[in-house]
């Protein structure tokens, strides 16, 4: 991290502000020359979230990043020494969207883990944090950030991570610590003279971070396809959505893929952009082997969450910890398993400030097959194909151990229909 006194306090106009940004943008290292020998498929293995055991904690697969490369690496698409590893984010390059305080809330290892859902991290030292947790994510953004630059100069960009659409300039959540995606606009507005962006976020969660940050520029045209029933329920946000399109529980591939062909004509006749930011969040997935894991999962997480409640009480006499829990977890099982979303609200009171945060569940959602995401792949990249339109895609949301296997095959998937192109002009993997 940038050591540089970066503070915004006092720049009153916002022409101070935007030069600022600017030369933050202008003197980032994020935007390096990658050599042709290189693909535009962006992955680093300090990606992974991997660290006593804590990636078992939460409901995620936290390494998936890792394993759709090797799976593409056996499947003969891939040579791992064409992969580009971005630099991290640094302080700089964050602050060209986030406030100083919100990168401030970081320092307390308790605001970390209500944002990454991971209770335990609460009680880490905030230099393990930093180190375990939150590098994984700055190297993450400094991939989304290049992808664009990439997508530019080669049509297309992969970054094998990043897509956390939840977080905006001054608030995470979700799992998502930073903005990487108005941080890639940001950047590819200053860097890439590009002034029009299209940002196709299909994640099944409603994409609230990116939505406040561009609530106001119309530079930016957001398609959003997601579950209107669940997190993160962000209502003002809905409001900054150009296209919106709610699928709802239970909706099936075909319905589905009929919808994302209107949408997308619907997108192409109202804007014409210059860059296509894709969001492609497998959440959407049918639920599979998700049935007992998951339930094994919560059983787990819930004793979690009263062990932090009862170290904090023990800790802090003035703090009160109230589990609502808007389903018995551990009673009702059938009906545990039939309902569509759950969520543990966990109120820290007591302190100055009281936080809430939602944990939430995703049971199947929106019921899509593997083929279905590979379809939705690749229309969207055909879409910017046809019109001639750089395309960068990020993995998102989707954390179940199966989706590494699925954004793997999908990828494979563009690459026999000539919609990217792995293997290089020189050929050989
Ligand atoms: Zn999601």
């Amino acid at each position: 991290m940038s050591t540089m006194a970066s503070s915004s306090t006092g720049v009153s106009s916002s022409t101070d502000s935007e030069t600022l940004r600017r030369n933050r943008i202008l003197s980032s290292k994020l935007y390096f020359d990658v050599p042709l020998s290189k693909l535009p498929l962006i992955y680093s293995p300090s990606y992974n979230i991997q660290f006593l055991g804590i990636e078992k904690l939460h409901p995620f697969d936290s390494s998936k990043w890792g394993r759709i490369c090797r799976f593409l690496i056996v499947d003969g698409v891939l040579d791992k020494n064409r992969i580009v590893e971005p630099p991290e984010a640094t302080k700089d390059d964050l602050l060209v969207v986030h406030s100083e305080s919100y990168l401030n809330s970081l320092k307390s290892s308790v605001n970390v883990s209500i944002i990454v859902e991971v209770p335990p991290v609460a009680l880490l030292p905030n230099f393990l944090v930093q180190q375990k947790v939150l590098h994984p994510f700055r190297k993450q953004v400094g991939g989304s950030i290049l992808a664009a630059k990439l997508a530019k100069e080669r049509g297309w960009a992969i970054n094998v991570g990043g897509g956390f659409h939840h977080c905006s300039g001054d608030k995470g959540g979700g799992f998502c610590v930073y903005a990487d995606i108005s941080l890639c606009i940001q950047y590819a507005f200053t860097r890439l003279n590009i002034s029009r962006v299209m940002i196709i976020d299909l994640d099944a969660h409603q994409g609230n971070g990116h939505e406040k940050d561009f609530s106001r520029d119309r530079r930016v045209y957001i398609l959003d396809i997601y579950n209107p029933g669940i997190y993160p329920l962000d209502y003002e946000a809905r409001r900054y959505i150009s296209q919106k399109v709610e699928v709802v529980s239970g909706t099936e591939t075909e319905e589905y893929l009929t919808k994302l062909d209107e949408a997308l004509k619907v997108a192409g006749r109202m804007f014409d952009p210059e860059l296509v930011v894709y969001n492609a969040g497998t959440d959407i997935l049918d639920g599979d082997p998700l049935g007992r894991l998951k339930l094994l999962e919560l059983y787990i997480m819930r004793v979690q969450l009263d062990t932090v409640a009862f170290s904090f009480a023990q800790t802090n006499p003035y703090c009160t910890f109230e589990f609502h829990t808007s389903l018995e977890l551990s009673k009702n099982p059938e009906f545990l398993l039939s309902s569509l979303h759950h969520q543990i609200r966990m109120d820290w009171c007591g302190s100055s400030v009281p936080r809430t945060s939602e944990y939430s569940f995703s049971l199947p959602l929106v019921k899509i097959s593997p083929d279905g995401i590979t379809a939705r792949d690749e229309k969207v990249f055909r879409f910017a194909h046809e019109r001639n339109v750089p395309l960068l895609m990020l993995t998102s949301g989707g954390y179940m151990k199966s989706s590494a296997r699925i954004i793997a095959d999908s990828i494979v998937n563009l690459s026999k229909k000539g919609l990217i192109d792995t293997l290089g002009s020189t050929g050989k993997v």
